[in-house]
Order: structure tokens, then sequence, then C-alpha cells
């Protein structure tokens, strides 16, 4: 039987990108050891005082429907973070509770894209935006940034992109895979270029507590920008709870309505005691945060050390989230080659940039999600692995 052209197409070619993350769970599957640096997962369990709220919560009969919208304590403590942390005022009435991030993203862009309408996004991109985007029905179209410029988005390249036909862009920051953070020009540069063109902005904030340099600024928070935004958090890289599925939308209360009739014929809500699990890991306020994204920022300083002493890979230092971006072109090798061959011959698992778009092309992305001696070590191996290709390329 025929499936959906919507699904069918959801990753075109049947590539998603995943390919070297796939072989790599492979070889491990088959006791190889390989050194896992692709995905964006702490090497940290959640914190067991969070899992004791569960286990409580669930014995204490939170196992049935939870309230579609999410838990009213829980939707109050998001709207207070997020009036605390930006200043705009967020009530209830802003937040849906969705069962993750990524269901935060295919949510928010039913919301805002009819079938065939355009959604821009910025390249190089998480993974999965272009068949997110695909699943809503809308026409992915993406926006080269470059390495020069930071990965940075200009106003005059996004309305480039835009037809009569664009709805929304899809914006990330602090960046996967680049770890730029959008400061107040480049967000102002973004919310002009939707005033313009009359686009939603879609701002995943995922990694809004990993930040290294600068500060993390919403764009939700800019003038004028409160009523076309719709941001997605989530308790995922914050809290160490990427297992949980707990996350939010925030937004006008009218598309939140919205996206709450969405829910019911969609998740059903986010089970009640990982909801009340995720309250008492908010109610533990900054220090868990900073004590969960530590190992990260002191993983990225072990990273500008060992990258100094070489000179075959550029270092695109990260100011936030939990990856570095290697630039491997001088060892001939596009990124895809550069992460199927450091597999083969050193089992080390890099995500190829090309995985990430076009801009990302001839870099690598490495996850900062093993513990620090071994990280030191595995990148000490890929230095010397890149700088033996440099020195073959050249002979
Ligand atoms: N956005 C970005 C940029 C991500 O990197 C991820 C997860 N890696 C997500 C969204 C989705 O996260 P989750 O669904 O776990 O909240």
């Amino acid at each position: 039987m025929q499936l959906s052209h919507r699904i069918e197409t959801l990753t075109p070619g049947g590539a998603d990108g995943w390919e070297v993350f796939v072989k790599s769970k492979a070889l491990i599957a088959e006791g190889v050891a390989v050194t896992e640096l692709t995905i964006g997962e702490h090497d940290i369990r959640t914190d067991p005082t969070i899992l004791g709220a569960m286990d409580a919560s669930a014995r204490g009969g939170r196992t049935g429907y939870a309230e579609v919208p999410g838990i009213g304590v829980l939707r109050d403590k998001v709207a207070a973070r997020i009036t605390e942390r930006t200043g705009v005022a967020t009530g209830r009435d802003n937040v849906l509770i969705t069962p993750g991030g990524q269901a935060g993203l295919f949510a928010a862009h039913c919301a805002v894209c009819d079938p065939g309408d355009a959604a821009l996004f910025i390249d190089p991109y998480y993974v999965t935006y272009p068949g997110t985007l695909r699943a809503v029905g809308a026409r992915p179209v993406s926006i080269l940034t470059r390495a020069e410029t930071g990965f940075l988005p200009s106003e005059a390249a996004i309305l480039d992109a835009v037809t009569p036909d664009a709805k929304s862009l899809l914006i990330n920051s602090p960046n996967n895979p680049t770890g730029a953070i959008y400061g107040r020009e480049t967000l102002e540069e973004i919310g002009r270029a939707c005033d313009e063109a009359g686009l939603w902005l879609i701002s995943d904030e995922v990694y809004d507590t990993q930040v290294w340099d600068g500060t993390h600024l919403s764009p939700r928070a800019l003038p004028g920008m409160a009523e076309r935004t719709l941001v997605i958090g989530s308790m995922s890289k914050s809290h160490a709870m990427t297992g949980s599925r707990c996350g939010w939308i925030v937004g006008p209360d009218h598309a939140i309505a919205r996206l709450i009739s969405l829910a019911t014929h969609t998740t059903y809500g986010v089970p009640g005691f990982v909801q009340e699990a995720a309250l008492f890991a908010l109610d533990q306020g900054s220090e868990l945060e900073e004590r969960i994204a530590a190992p990260f920022r002191r993983r990225r300083a072990l990273a500008q050390r060992i990258l100094a002493g070489q000179n075959t890979l550029r270092m695109l230092p990260p100011q936030g989230a939990m990856y570095v971006m290697l630039d491997v072109r001088a060892t001939g090798l596009s990124g895809d080659a550069f992460a199927d061959a450091l597999l083969e011959a050193e089992r080390i698992a890099v995500m190829p940039g090309e995985s990430f778009g076009q801009a990302a092309a001839g870099h690598i992305r490495v996850a900062m999600t093993i513990e620090d001696e071994a990280f030191a070590e595995a990148l000490e191996r890929l230095c010397g692995f890149a700088a033996g290709l440099a020195a073959a390329k050249a002979s």
C-alpha cells in the first residue's frame, strides 16, 4: 500500500544525517570500543533528586491523563522563569507544555504554516529541522550563513529568501551545531526582517542555560516581537532530562489556545509524573542548571587548549551549547569523508558538518559529552589523525 507523499519524502534520498551515528552504534553493539562524540546527550544521568520527585509523583497517583496544556503549577513556573529571565510579562496562558522541544518545533510550525507554505530556517541547522518542516507539510527554505561571519544570519539574507508564501523563520541560539550566540544586533536584524516580511519567528532556545561567552537574549524580549514569536524550550539540555520528554512553547495566548487544541488531537499531553519532576527540577533554581552546564564549559576550555597546539584543524570557539565545530578542509576531505575515515581508523564517532546543511560542509561537530580526560585524549587523537591526512596530502 502506498504511503503519503509527506511521509515518504520526509528525508529525501533516505539520508537523514545520522549515518555515522548509526554506524558507530552498530560497531558498539558488535563489541567494538568506539569513542562516541556524535549525539547531544550529557554523560551524566538525570539527578537522583529529580528521579525521587518523579517516583514520589507516580506513586502518589500522577499516572493518569494529565491536563493537556500542562499542569497549572508547571505552566506558572515556566511563565515565571521566562518573565524573570527576559523581562516579558508571561502568564500561564502563554505556555503549553510539550513532550520535549522537538514536539514543540513540530507543533509551532503546524500553528503558523499551512501545507505548501514556505518555512525559512538557518543553515547550518539542527539535523531534524528540514524533516520537521516537511512533516507539517511546509516547504523548507534554508538561509545559508558563513563560517567567516560567525554563522550569523543577516536581514538582507533573510529577506532574499522570502517568497509570498513564506510564513515563518526558525532560529536557534545558542546554536547547534555552531555554538554561535545571536547578539542583540543580529536579533534586531532578524526582528526587522520578520516584521517587513510578515513572518512568525520560531525561536529554539533549548540551550539557553549553556552560555560560555556573552549572554543569552530571547528575541521575544525585543520591542514588538512578543506578538510574532513562539519560543521553544526544554528540560532536556538544562536539566539532563533528555529521556523525560518535557519542554514547552511560549507565545501569544491566542496561539497557545490553538496549540492546546492541536495537543488534544496529537500528543494528549505529557505524563503528570514527568511534569512534577520538571517542576521540582526548576524549583532547584540556577545552581542545578550551572552544575549541569559546568562540564561543557570545562571541556570547551580543554578543546581550546588542545586545538591551539596544532595547525590542521580550525576551531570555531563555541559561545554556547555542548559542541565544538572543527573546520577539516585543510585535510582535503569533506566533513562526511573525514568522519567516516575517523571512525574507521580511530574508532572515534563525530557528526559530519554536512549533516547540518551546506554551510557546515567541510566541518565536523564534536559533542563534548564524555568525561574530561577521555575527551582530551580523543581530541589529541583526532588532531593527530588530521595532521596525518594533511601531511599525506602535502607529500
Ligand atoms: N533543538 C535543538 C537545537 C536540539 O539540539 C535538540 C536536541 N538535540 C532539540 C531541539 C530537541 O530537544 P528535545 O526534544 O530533547 O527537547
